[in-house]
């Protein structure tokens, strides 16, 4: 990853700036700040986007303040995603059944709540696969936050079957019983010791733990015996280390695999289409995507595009 300490553009600002941010703690990690400050200069609009540290007991004081000085809008991430509904006065049908709102739009002194975090994920999936999901096997590993957007999002788009398997077993039950309830019976949940059977048996092996992850570079949520058949999809949420011991492992034996960059990426321009109320094109995505590349890994060589 690129040192964030450090600044190489910006966008003037005057009179007329129009303002975005970001809310959370911690915050400093996020990569959000360079997609959209890149999103105004390449797209020529006045607007700025900063991040904002903000302690729980001070969370409806940053929310209103937002409001009050008068904000486009603003995404808001771990550990806010929750509790940030009580302050929303319309959320969208996705977000409520995921359970957590990432990006709000402020527009006519009322705040609306969305989460685009499983159309980001859903878009990178089938733009660096070409495959869909319906009719699929899929092996979810975790039921945090991540796992819960993208759960549902592969319940609502018709897999075959979702196993959900989890350290903390009652929390892939809990995610199970939602999807069931509210998306189709389709869902089940296991724990960790049943996962290689089940990747085994399955066509997209989804990693939503933050296992692998920077620091922990050496860890991986998966045996590292574990052989996986060439034909299967392995997609990991994380994308610091770009590539994962499982991304790795998965390579070995053939498969295609996806890191989460492209999730984090199209989350950041659905966000953006949702403030602006605009459809970017293509060719404008390709452009700023290669440009976000290279912002968070220092070079234009990687690309997240599956093999
Ligand atoms: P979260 O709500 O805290 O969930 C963390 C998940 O990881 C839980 O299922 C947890 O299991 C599991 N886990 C953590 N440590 C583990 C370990 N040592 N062994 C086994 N399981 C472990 O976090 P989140 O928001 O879902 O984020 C998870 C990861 O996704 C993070 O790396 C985050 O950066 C990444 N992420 C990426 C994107 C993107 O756009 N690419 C978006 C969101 C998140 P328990 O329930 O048992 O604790």
């Amino acid at each position: 990853m690129q040192e964030t300490n450090s600044v190489t553009k910006r966008t003037s600002v005057n009179g007329k700036t129009k303002m975005l941010g970001v809310i959370g703690n911690p915050i400093e990690h996020s990569v959000s700040p360079q997609l959209h400050n890149t999103l105004s200069i390449t797209l020529q609009k006045n607007t700025m986007y900063v991040p904002f540290r903000v302690m729980r007991e001070n969370l409806a004081t940053a929310v209103n303040g937002l409001y009050a000085l008068g904000f486009l809008g603003f995404n808001v991430t771990i550990p806010y995603k929750e509790n940030v509904m009580e302050y929303i006065d319309e959320i969208s049908k996705e977000a409520k059944l995921i359970g957590a709102v990432n990006t709000v739009k402020i527009h006519k002194e009322k705040f609306y709540g969305f989460n685009t975090d499983a159309d980001g994920f859903a878009k990178s999936f089938t733009g660096e696969t070409g495959e869909k999901f319906a009719g699929k096997k899929v092996v979810i590993l975790g039921a945090g936050g991540a796992a819960r957007a993208i759960a549902i999002k592969i319940a609502l788009e018709d897999a075959g079957r979702i196993c959900i398997v989890n350290r903390t077993k009652s929390k892939a039950k809990a995610l199970v019983e939602v999807i069931n309830k509210n998306v189709g019976g389709k869902a089940e949940f296991f724990g960790m010791s049943e996962s290689e059977e089940l990747m085994k048996q399955s066509d997209i092996i989804i990693n939503t733990t933050s296992v692998g992850m920077y620091p922990n570079i050496e860890s991986c949520p998966v045996s590292e015996n574990f052989k996986f058949a060439s034909w299967q999809i392995v997609y990991d949420v994380v994308y610091n280390p770009s590539k994962t011991k499982l991304i790795n492992l998965a390579q070995s034996c053939g498969c295609k695999t996806v890191n989460g960059l492209g999730m984090l990426y199209y989350q950041g321009i659905y966000a953006w289409q949702i403030w602006m109320d605009c459809k970017i094109k293509e060719d404008v995505l390709d452009k700023v995507y290669k440009m976000f590349v290279k912002d968070v890994y220092g070079n234009l060589n990687y690309t997240i595009r599956a093999r």
